[in-house]
């Protein structure tokens, strides 16, 4: 790890050379997450616009020099990042909204922004001469490690509660993983891949757990940043689960910023739902996180009842200075067909959770005409057809007639 000068506990300020642990902080345990700290000099002398502009390489591997492994694992082939961030043609101006973009994570190869970590997960391993690895999720964690564990001949285990979508399922059956089922929330699936990680000693890659997973997720920043010729945005729309995504975007801005690529940083805005908002709670009232026992939403990726990185996150969504909201199901399930229909973007709940947020704080006037806003489609709808048939739509049961038609067009249909 060329630029990686040591990892940083969150909690007790202690730091680690990185050959000394592999997980949480040895003295404070579950809590002790460890941020990892770079040389800015060196990775300043490698990573540059003019580097950058010249470089081929259309993935994530190309911010390489600010990212924790050695090199890009030559067995995971599949191209991971470098999503599309679109600029919004319907959704921003219905809103009066100038300047809104939409970063499809759902172009990702297991159709979610997981990948990004996942990948960093499967180089750690490669370095580690680790074979087997695991992942407790609610679905897209699993998925993204299953389909990159198969590209890159990995086994994996994974612990998934038996209620995730049938999308999510069917992908970590496809991708072959040791899929179990647990009868329980994602909370207890945590608790027990944790618990099955000791007793086997698997590579662990879950949230928060494992440090190098954040790092993973801010090559969205870093890519955002550069698909805005560094003109960094004001604000982020970030889904939020267990608090990871956001604070890997707060990484990578933060990154930037140190490196003089960028002149400012966003404010990020983190989006619950309602029925699971521990995160957002804390943010809006100033308190500690407070878990969350029963949990539900259809926004299944961001049902976290102990949201494993809530110091980390409750305190880059703080120090950015920007907010959380929360969004019922209502709206979720509402966005999914407006952001579809008013765009051609197919996002799953958690994913449509942005942007039912994006039409909230449009209208409580917390946005801005001329705010520059990214908004984060972290995963694909095609996970979860369930929740997305629920969504607003035109469709009518017809003979195979063409009278039928007829009349159902001079009906108005
Ligand atoms: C995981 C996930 C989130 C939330 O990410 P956290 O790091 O858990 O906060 C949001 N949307 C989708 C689609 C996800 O898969
Ligand atoms: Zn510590």
């Amino acid at each position: 790890m060329p630029s990686v000068l040591g990892l940083k506990c969150m909690k007790c300020g202690r730091e680690y050379d990185p050959s000394a642990t592999r997980y949480v902080c040895p003295t404070c345990g579950s809590d002790g997450i460890l941020e990892v700290l770079y040389n800015y000099d060196r990775v300043r002398a490698v990573l540059t616009r003019e580097l950058l502009e010249d470089d081929r390489d259309l993935s994530m591997w190309r911010y390489l020099a600010l990212l924790p492994v050695e090199e890009r694992p030559p067995s995971l082939t599949l191209q991971i990042g470098w999503t599309p961030l679109y600029a919004s043609q319907r959704v921003g101006p219905q809103l009066g909204l100038d300047h809104v973009w939409f970063k499809d994570e759902g172009r990702n190869p297991t159709a979610s922004l997981k990948d990004r970590a996942s990948a960093i997960a499967i180089a750690k391993a490669a370095e580690l001469g680790e074979r087997v690895i695991t992942a407790a999720t609610t679905g897209n964690a699993g998925s993204s490690l299953a389909g990159l564990a198969a590209n890159a001949g990995l086994t994996a285990y994974i612990f998934a509660p038996a209620s995730a979508p049938a999308g999510k399922i069917a992908q970590l059956r496809v991708f072959g993983s040791h899929l179990f089922l647990v009868d329980g929330s994602y909370d207890q699936a945590f608790d027990l891949c944790m618990e099955a990680t000791e007793r086997f000693g698997w590579y662990n890659r879950n949230t928060a757990f494992n440090p190098f997973m954040v790092e993973g997720k801010k090559t969205v920043a870093l890519e955002v940043a550069e698909q805005l010729c560094f003109e960094a945005p004001d604000k982020v729309i970030v889904p939020v689960g267990d608090g990871c995504i956001v604070s890997g975007v707060a990484k990578g801005f933060r990154d930037l910023l140190t490196l003089g690529l960028i002149d400012h940083l966003p404010q990020l805005i983190a989006v619950q739902a309602e029925g699971c908002a521990p995160i957002a709670r804390a943010v809006m009232w100033g308190e500690p996180v407070a878990y969350l026992e029963n949990p539900a939403s259809c926004a299944d990726s961001i049902v976290a009842g102990i949201p494993r990185n809530h110091l980390m996150a409750v305190r880059d969504i703080r120090s950015s200075g920007g907010l959380a909201v929360t969004v019922s199901d209502g709206e979720i399930i509402d966005a999914i067909g407006f952001l579809g229909r008013s765009e051609g973007i197919f996002a799953e709940p958690a994913a449509a959770a942005s942007v039912a947020a994006l039409r909230k704080l449009a209208a409580s006037g917390d946005l801005h005409k001329g705010d520059r806003i990214v908004v984060l489609i972290t995963g694909n709808g095609l996970k979860d057809i369930q929740n997305a048939l629920r969504a607003k739509g035109t469709s009518l049961t017809i003979p195979p007639l063409i009278d039928a038609v007829e009349r159902a067009i001079a009906g108005g249909f």
